[in-house]
């Protein structure tokens, strides 16, 4: 049996990703330090003889006894919100977190996929975005802590793989969505429908007038899969090509909740970028994946995980507590 280690297995997209190696067949390690994920995402695996979860916090050394086929990181917070609440955090799991799998990648002569992030992009020049677009980042913002973790991530992978031979695969990841994202973690999305559900008017950043273009979360996990099983060594968008603005999308949201809310503006965050859509036709190419769900469709299941929820949940500040792991 094949043994695979997820980090950030706790996460939204790390849990997913747990489900389809166990589907898959595989024995799966999932390992999280609970800063951003929820044991409630991988509860329903705990029971699964194949199923192992180890709280540790990869930016520490990493241990795994035994063999090891394949390791996927994705290990990181992953909100402009969190980014600004654990700043040293997200620099620490992309860059350290990320030395440690490598490492441990070596030893084990496992392959290894790293997460990275169309925010390696910052706030693009280019339109859409190609993989190779070197991007245009600010690396002193808000968004820098990331967004240098995860171009630093790259660098570091790709120096693993020429120097020491490790068999690496990098994917770039544009916004996705789905069941089991966090619903107080500021990204647009749980923004949207947390503040229908309560009664609240959304609330859109600036003008509106940024892009975005969202994946739906089963195509994104299948686009890794190919990836990991492919031989492809460079960075790899995958992503939902389908662009929208956000007041569009604001107004999508508030005809699928069906409620009254209005539209509010709030003021633009720093460097908050103005477009982004993916340019798949690597993705295509090499992997022949493009993504199947509409956003009408995925949007649908995603609302109505969110209002199957316990009504508290909708009132929560945060279920995680950052606090303690706030460094200073
Ligand atoms: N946004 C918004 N209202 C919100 C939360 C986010 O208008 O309540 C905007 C945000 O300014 C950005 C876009 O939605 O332009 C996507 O934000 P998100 O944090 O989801 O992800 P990003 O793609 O910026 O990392």
């Amino acid at each position: 049996m094949k043994k695979v280690l997820i980090t950030g297995a706790a996460g939204f997209l790390g849990s997913h990703l747990c489900d389809r190696f166990i589907n898959e067949g595989y024995h799966v390690i999932g390992m999280d330090n609970l800063i951003t994920g929820n044991l409630d995402n991988i509860e329903h695996l705990f029971p699964n003889e194949n199923f192992e979860f180890y709280n540790h916090d990869v930016s520490r050394f990493v241990h795994v006894p035994g063999k090891l086929d394949y390791i996927l990181h994705f290990a990181s917070p992953a909100s402009p919100i969190d980014y600004l609440k654990i700043p040293i955090q997200t620099l620490k799991v992309g860059s350290l977190g990320t030395h440690n799998l490598l490492g441990l990648a070596k030893a084990k002569g496992a392959r290894v996929l790293i997460a990275s992030t169309s925010e390696v992009y910052g706030d693009p020049l280019v339109h859409p975005q190609t993989e190779d677009y070197w991007g245009n980042v600010n690396p002193i913002g808000p968004r820098g802590v990331y967004d240098e973790a995860k171009r630093f991530q790259e660098a570091i992978t790709m120096a693993y793989h020429r120097f020491h031979d490790v068999e690496t695969r990098i994917v770039r990841i544009f916004n996705t969505y789905g069941p089991r994202m966090r619903l107080n973690d500021g990204r647009v999305l749980p923004a949207f429908i947390g503040q229908a559900l309560r009664g609240e008017d959304l609330t859109v950043f600036g003008d509106g007038s940024q892009t975005r273009s969202f994946c739906y979360v089963d195509d994104l996990v299948e686009g890794i899969y190919r990836l990991l099983m492919s031989d492809y060594v460079e960075p790899v968008n995958i992503g939902n090509p389908d662009e929208i603005t956000i007041k569009d999308f604001a107004e999508e949201i508030i005809r699928l909740t069906n409620t009254s809310q209005e539209i509010i503006y709030k003021e633009l965050p720093q460097d908050d970028p103005m477009q982004r859509r993916p340019d798949i036709s690597k993705a295509k190419a090499i992997l022949d994946w493009s993504p199947r769900v509409s956003r009408s469709e995925g949007l649908k299941i995603t609302y109505d995980y969110f209002k199957s929820l316990p009504e508290d949940k909708l009132y929560q500040k945060e279920h995680n507590s950052f606090e303690k792991y706030i460094v200073k």
